[in-house]
């Protein structure tokens, strides 16, 4: 049968990205040796960082002046690399979920945290529109994509002070106009990437400007100046990302990914809006995400949540149950995922609706 993978992450990669990494595994540019056995310096992986540096690059259109960083240590370590990094006194923060929240946490190690707004008294399922940004912030934070609450912020929006973005999960979903943003970082096992990789894309002029001594490994200016090769770099990772990213490219790059993404998420949201049996979670249309889409079942069908989990799981969907805190499911629905896994979940709820009335 075949497997729909919806898993929020680590998530659905292209199909060009596993075969040409386990080619590589086994046979790495000719070499006569694997991915895994070679040395980072050597030649043959050294264009591996430059060509997806140049292509990360090209496939963003990222201006002049940005630098574009593999590192490890998760988006989780950029909780905390952000603010040792750029925080002198205050930063203000978007509170629109567990990640917001835990980058919240991480920042107050080094400064004062203003959190201009929060949705957390409806469990975030909204993306709070009201607030002011204090113009006295070192910058302000944002998590586009609420990969677990199924909420995305999709709009570039410009500010008077420096913006910075968790994008793990929505990063080369959409076109973004970087310009608008001093730091965008996440980690790569969403929508890029196996687990191991972060991603970080820089204004050079924002750094150096703190007072404090930063460790070398958590310097981007070490980083940067090393080109990703401060220390051993998570290779095989870097390795796939390349994969993807040339994937994107011959998909017609971030304008058609974000066409393909609107099509697919509103296939799935017009499912739970028609069928009588689900309800989506998160209401306002227009803070939807294209990436997690949450859904439960509706007032009344309550009881049918783990029987429609069989009934999905038997038709070969996986990675639908919703996260803990939310309950209910959640279908990832990357850049990856074709839109006939899409179409499979759709007739898999229209027949769940045929059976159940
Ligand atoms: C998954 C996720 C993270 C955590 O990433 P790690 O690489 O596991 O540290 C952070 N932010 C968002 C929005 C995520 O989806």
């Amino acid at each position: 049968m075949k497997k729909h993978n919806f898993y929020a992450g680590p998530s659905i990669l292209p199909q060009y990205t596993i075969e040409n990494t386990a080619k590589a595994i086994h046979n790495f540019a000719d070499m006569g040796l694997s991915l895994m056995e070679i040395s980072h310096r050597s030649k043959q992986f050294v264009a591996v960082v430059d060509e997806a540096t140049a292509l990360f690059k090209e496939l963003l259109n990222i201006p002049e002046g940005y630098s574009v960083l593999f590192l490890g240590g998760g988006a989780s370590t950029q909780f905390a690399m952000v603010p040792f990094n750029i925080l002198q006194k205050k930063a203000a923060y978007l509170n629109t979920g567990a990640w917001a929240k835990k980058a919240i946490k991480e920042a107050k190690r080094f400064g004062e945290v203003e959190v201009v707004a929060s949705s957390e008294d409806t469990t975030f399922n909204y993306i709070p529109k009201d607030y002011t940004i204090p113009a006295d912030a070192d910058y302000f934070h944002i998590t586009t994509n609420n990969t677990i609450y199924g909420t995305e912020i999709r709009e570039d929006f410009g500010i008077d002070i420096p913006l910075v973005a968790d994008m793990s999960s929505d990063i080369f979903s959409r076109p973004i106009d970087i310009s608008k943003y001093a730091i965008i970082y996440g980690g790569a096992q969403k929508n890029l990437a196996p687990a191991g990789v972060t991603f970080v894309i820089v204004r050079n002029d924002i750094l150096g400007k703190v007072e404090r001594d930063i460790p070398s490994m958590l310097d981007y200016r070490i980083h940067i100046d090393k080109e990703s090769m401060f220390n051993t770099p998570p290779c095989v990772p870097i390795y796939a990302a390349l994969q993807t990213l040339k994937w994107l490219k011959a998909q017609g790059g971030v304008e058609a990914m974000e066409k393909i993404n609107i099509e697919k998420a509103g296939l799935l949201y017009d499912e739970i809006d028609r069928n009588p049996l689900f309800k989506g979670t998160v209401l306002n249309k227009e803070d939807r995400s294209l990436m997690n889409i949450c859904f439960v079942m509706a007032e009344g069908y309550e009881q049918y949540e783990k029987e429609f989990f069989e009934f999905a799981s038997e038709r070969g969907m996986i990675g639908i149950k919703g996260h803990r805190s939310v309950g209910g499911f959640r279908a990832s629905t990357y850049n990856a995922l074709p839109k006939e896994s899409v179409e499979a979940l759709v007739a898999c709820m229209q027949e769940f609706e045929k059976k159940v009335s």
